[in-house]
């Protein structure tokens, strides 16, 4: 017997995220967690550390409304969007009575936030062609607070198709919320589906600093949506949710200059993966490669786990996706820089012919 036993069941049952940092691993290579590759300088001012910082500082949440074209009333700032992720479960969704929906395989904080607040979970996997079940989806709606899309989706990199989603929209108004969370959005800009929170009260959009802006070390992600949801949202949010230096990073980041530099970074690491695809196409040991409108690339190999090995041995750290249902064989890629992209590519090259 021991201390466990007071714990919550669902917390006693629960097997935690494996996030890429829990996971560890040996090497001088990271593709293993969507991150920039490179830190970029930023100042930080100590004279006002006394005092508690804002809940939502305005500097940083008019400077994410004036990048993502919406009203400042329609952001809401939160440390990282996994916290986003759980504050619309505690928003929205009742413990023991209410599900949420999710689209496997998908990004795995949906479902580790929805147990923790004892929460349920439906599952609809996604298609053949890898796009949300719109119709399977519609019939669940009655069962469901919300329904978690991911565009481009971590780990296959598929965008959510347009009309499907508005259709879906249509279908959940007043009845559930559909979240789209855009992650990796800054790497395929004109797919965000952001233009449609003005048209659908139910639609909540999540962001992050921490891939194409290069921040995953200060935690910081946003939540688009109407100003009703935005409002609920705050209510349950902790008081203050940003610390003081993380809202002066997060306001350089988003001034002209860091929009710049995270546009440069984004056209070179765009430019990265091209490259990384065209070689891949070449190489006999790589068996299908999925979409690419993130900045990773998810690829099957012949024999993942050998592949998977080999990096290891190489001190490359990748993700390997292959337990997961119809991913057999695939490891997710982050796309860094010429460098790292290279040795990756001389590892598979050295890859043995695998017979099929
Ligand atoms: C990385 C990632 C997140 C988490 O973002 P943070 O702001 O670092 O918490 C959310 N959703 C998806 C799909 C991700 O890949």
């Amino acid at each position: 017997m021991s201390i466990a036993k007071l714990a919550r069941r669902v917390v006693r049952a629960l097997t935690p995220y494996q996030s890429a940092r829990r996971i560890g691993g040996q090497g001088h290579v990271w593709l293993n967690a969507n991150e920039a590759p490179l830190a970029y300088p930023f100042t930080v001012e100590g004279s006002k550390l006394n005092r508690y910082p804002e809940c939502q500082p305005a500097e940083v949440i008019d400077g994410y409304a004036a990048y993502a074209g919406v009203n400042p009333s329609q952001v809401l700032v939160s440390r990282g969007a996994d916290e986003a992720i759980e504050l619309l479960i505690r928003t929205f969704c009742e413990a023991g009575q209410d599900q949420i929906l999710i689209c496997p395989p998908t990004y795995g904080m949906y479902a580790i936030s929805a147990e923790t607040c004892g929460v349920g979970i439906v599952e609809q996997p996604l298609t053949a062609s890898r796009q949300p079940d719109w119709p399977a989806i519609t019939d669940r709606l009655s069962d469901v607070k919300l329904v978690f899309l991911c565009s481009p989706n971590n780990p296959t990199g598929d965008l959510v198709g347009h009309e499907g989603l508005t259709a879906l929209l249509e279908a959940a108004r007043d009845r559930a919320i559909i979240v789209v969370d855009e992650a990796y959005i800054e790497f395929c800009p004109e797919a965000s589906v952001v233009d449609l929170i003005a048209q659908y009260p139910n639609l909540v959009v999540t962001r992050t600093l921490s891939k194409a802006f290069a921040l995953a070390g200060i935690r910081c992600g946003f939540t688009l949506a109407n100003a009703e949801v935005i409002a609920m949202l705050a209510k349950v949010i902790a008081p203050y949710p940003i610390p003081e230096p993380i809202a002066q990073i997060a306001a350089q980041a988003l001034s002209p200059m860091g929009l710049e530099l995270m546009e440069e970074r984004v056209l070179e690491l765009n430019r990265q993966k091209a490259r990384f695809k065209a070689e891949l196409a070449t190489l006999p040991c790589v068996q299908e490669v999925f979409e690419d409108k993130g900045n990773f690339v998810l690829v099957r190999f012949t024999d993942g786990a050998a592949v998977f090995a080999a990096m290891k041995a190489a001190g490359i750290i990748l993700r390997d996706f292959s337990s997961k249902p119809g991913l057999e064989h695939c490891i997710r890629v982050t796309v860094g820089y010429q460098n790292e992209m290279d040795a990756v590519l001389a590892v598979l090259r050295d890859q043995p012919q695998a017979s099929v």
